[in-house]
This record gives C-alpha cells, structure tokens and sequence, in this order.
C-alpha cells in the first residue's frame, strides 16, 4: 500500500548525497570544450588555473568522471539548509482544476534566497583550500553576489563583487546583505577597470549587463595577487554542483514511488536546469525512461528559442574563454527586464548541446505572463516567488492546464529557484498594472548575431 504523500518530502541529513553529478560523463556527444580566445585551442585546466582555483578548473574540463565526491566541508555546510523540500502543490493543483500531479523543489530556504549557495560554498571552499586570498564575482539579481558573500564570509575569505548597474539601482537592499556579510560591491560597468572603462566610453548611460560585469571581475582576478574569479552560473562546475538540486528530487520521487513526466526549470546560463534534470538525463541517455524536460527562458533574452549554436565569447569584453553555445552575442544587451538572473546572453555548453540534439525543448514566455502567474502561486501555495522562477511556474501551470484539457493524468516537477522578497520593485510595476513586455525584433538580434565570431572547426 502506497503512503499518502505529504505536503512537504523532507529527506534526512542522512540523504544528502555524497557525491555530485557530472552529466557531461554520460553524454554519448559531449558539449564542445571551451576555447583559448588567444589561440583557439582547447583551454586546458593549466590555463584555466590562472582564471579558477586548481580543483574547479580541473572540474570545468573533466568530462568522464561521473560522480565527484563532495569533501565534509561543503556538506556540513550544506546541512544547515539542506535536503531542500520537494513539495506537492496541492493547493494549486486544486485551483487549476487540474489531474496532473506538481511537485516543486524549493531552494530559497537560505539567507541568499536561491540555489546559488550550492556552487558558491563549493567555490569559496576551493580557494580556501588553495590558500587564496579571496575571489572576485559579478552578479545580476543579485542572488549569486549575496550568495558568494555568504560562503566567503563562512570561509573567511575576501569578496569583491561587481552588480550590474540597473539592479544595483533596483535593489539597494540586495547590496546591503552583501555588505553584511562583508563583501565590496561596485556597480557595473564602472570606472575602477579598464574594460569597465572602455565599455562607459562607448555605451554612456548604459544599465550594464552580466558580460561586462563578468569582464570586470575577470580582469581585477587576475591582476589582483591571491585572487580568482568565482561565476554563479554557465560553468560545467557549477552545473556540476547545482546536481544537489535534482539528486535530491529523484531521491524524494523515489521514495514515494512516484515517476515524473515533464520536468521544468527557468535557464538563465543554465545551471540550476541543469543540476535538476541531472540525475533524469541520465536516466533518458541511457534510453531507461522518457521525460519532457522544458526550459523557459524570458522572451526578452531568448538565448535557447531565437539565439544561434556557435562558438561565442562569454563577456562582453572578450576576455573569458570561448564557449559552443546557444547564444544572442556577447555584445547582446537585453531589455532592463525585472527576472536579471534570466539576462545572459548565452547558454550552458552542456544544455545548449541536450538541447540541439533534441533530447530538451525550450520555451519563452513574456513578463507579465510570468509575473501573473507568481501572484497567482503566492496567493495559493504561500511562497512569493523570484521572478526567476516565475518563468518556470508559468510553464508548469500551462501544462497542468493542458492535462485538464486532455484528462491525462501527469506528473509535472518544476525548480523553485529562489524567493523573490529583493523583487517587489518589480511586483509593484505589476501590480500597479505599468509592467510592459519587450521582445527584441529580429533587427535587435541581428546586432548581437553581427558579434558572434566566425569560427570554425
Ligand atoms: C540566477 C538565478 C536563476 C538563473 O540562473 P541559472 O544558472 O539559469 O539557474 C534562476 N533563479 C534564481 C532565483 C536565480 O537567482
């Protein structure tokens, strides 16, 4: 006889896993390696280990390992906000009318508010270890600055965060918590970097995004003594660390004997979709079980849906490695949309790869679709939402509507990436009924497109 599931699948600390997921080890085709942007050769983790700490370059070019185990540090660390739940939204389900099953996994059980915390105490643990000083960082949102700042206050390491401008502006209160935990915040793009300077000279006036902020980071790392530069998102490591997320979920799925069907996540670089499906992808590589697995990307930055597969610089100032991607251009700036950790012009190497050999679908939705949609799961399932998220919970409503239609009885599991209390400047946009859609016309895209490099291999 089958439990009546709960409202909440709690694991044990005891279910923590052990190890993490390396997808890119099962993959039959494996996503392109990351170029020299000098050479166009295979960056190697030699060249990587004057940008990243040793063992995450090593990690970011390891490909055949399956599982990499999790050394204590970070799992004790884990253990204060971890297994996350996986619930049942059965308040929703009740709503929508519908027969399918939702579950979602949450991740903004923490101080940051989003799943960003797993890589970035993996991070901040790797160059503890090595002995650095501290790390340097951009972030959109602002969830993956708070994060970082987090786990290098817990290391006792030093944190030097660049905020792209427009959400430094939005989101005072976001720069504060960074501060509390001691980190050193600058709007993006700035006058401190000569990247930062060059990119003021030719876009005044500019709200900044993630690939000039990344630049920035990128150049104080390296001309900074004891420094590397730490990313929240788009890596092979972080997609490595971010496995927890979907681990986790298969675990508490498992548990109560249940399958899933379509699985959802919001792609921003890719990293929390990536971790989530993990552990499924497997399963539908090996030909084992199908599932519909769906990123929903905003329409404003529609990286997966509109963008191209093609090598591409991962910043705006051309000084981080080349990755195959799907990709809107590295000089792409997207509209100052209110879901920042959704405005990167690119797309995981390993997600861009699942999603071109058809084994994921994308989806893009408008922002005032996403933000109906999060007012309507916090009214009914008591979480505010990110407007990251968001994106995924539009989607998962959508195909919970679909099974009304059909009377098809599925099981739909979607990424609750974060809370959204940092947004309500976007939730006031909205409720006071002033929030617009943009959505580049193909005259937008075609300059991002112009930027791509010609490469060939
Ligand atoms: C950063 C962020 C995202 C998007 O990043 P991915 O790397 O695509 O996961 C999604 N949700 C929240 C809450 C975020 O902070």
């Amino acid at each position: 006889m089958k439990e009546q599931i709960p409202y909440k699948i709690y694991l044990d600390e005891s279910e923590l896993p052990k190890s993490w997921l390396n997808l890119r080890a099962f993959m039959d085709k494996k996503p392109a390696p990351l170029l020299n942007p000098k050479t166009l050769k295979p960056m190697t983790a030699e060249e990587l280990s004057s940008i990243f700490c040793t063992e995450l370059a090593r990690q970011e070019v390891d490909d055949v390992t399956k599982y990499i185990e999790i050394p204590d540090e970070i799992r004790d660390f884990y253990k204060m906000y971890r297994p996350a739940p996986l619930i049942r939204a059965y308040c929703l389900e009740k709503e929508l009318n519908t027969p399918a099953k939702i579950y979602y996994k949450f991740e903004g059980n923490n101080t940051s508010g989003s799943h960003k915390l797993n890589s970035a105490i993996a991070q901040a643990y790797y160059a503890k270890n090595q002995g650095l000083k501290g790390v340097t960082t951009e972030t959109g949102a602002g969830q993956w600055g708070t994060a970082l700042s987090m786990a290098c206050s817990y290391f006792g390491l030093d944190c030097k965060v660049f905020m792209v401008k427009c959400s430094y502006e939005q989101k005072p209160f976001r720069r504060e918590v960074m501060r509390t935990y001691g980190a050193n915040v600058t709007p993006s793009p700035s006058p401190t970097t000569e990247v930062g300077k060059k990119i003021l000279a030719e876009f005044p006036g500019t709200t900044g995004s993630l690939g000039c902020a990344i630049s920035e980071a990128v150049e104080v790392a390296s001309k900074t003594d004891g420094y590397r530069y730490a990313l929240g998102s788009v890596l092979n490591q972080v997609l490595l660390h971010q496995s927890v997320i979907g681990l986790e979920t298969k675990t508490a799925l498992d548990k109560y004997g249940e399958k899933a069907d379509i699985i959802i996540g919001c792609a921003g670089g890719g990293s929390n979709l990536g971790g989530l499906i993990a552990p499924f992808m497997v399963e539908k590589i090996k030909g084992e079980r199908d599932y519909q697995i769906i990123a929903v990307e905003p329409a404003s930055c529609p990286t997966l849906t509109r963008g191209k597969y093609a090598y591409d610089y991962c910043d705006t100032g051309k000084v981080c490695p080349l990755a195959k991607m799907y990709t809107l251009g590295s000089g792409y700036i997207p509209s100052s949309s209110h879901a920042g950790g959704l405005r990167y012009h690119g797309m995981t190497t390993t997600l861009s790869e699942l999603y071109d050999q058809g084994l994921m679908q994308a989806r893009a939705v408008e922002q005032t679709e996403v933000f109906k949609a999060a007012v309507q799961f916090a009214r009914i399932e008591g979480i505010l939402p990110a407007p990251e998220s968001s994106h995924a919970i539009k989607v998962a409503i959508d195909e919970a509507l679909k099974c009304k239609e059909t009377g098809e009885e599925k099981t739909i599991v979607f990424g609750l990436t974060g809370t959204g209390y940092f947004d309500m400047y976007a939730y006031q946009k909205y409720n006071d009924g002033v929030m617009g859609d943009y959505i580049p016309t193909e005259e937008d895209l075609k300059k991002g497109f112009d930027g791509i490099p010609k490469i060939n291999l």
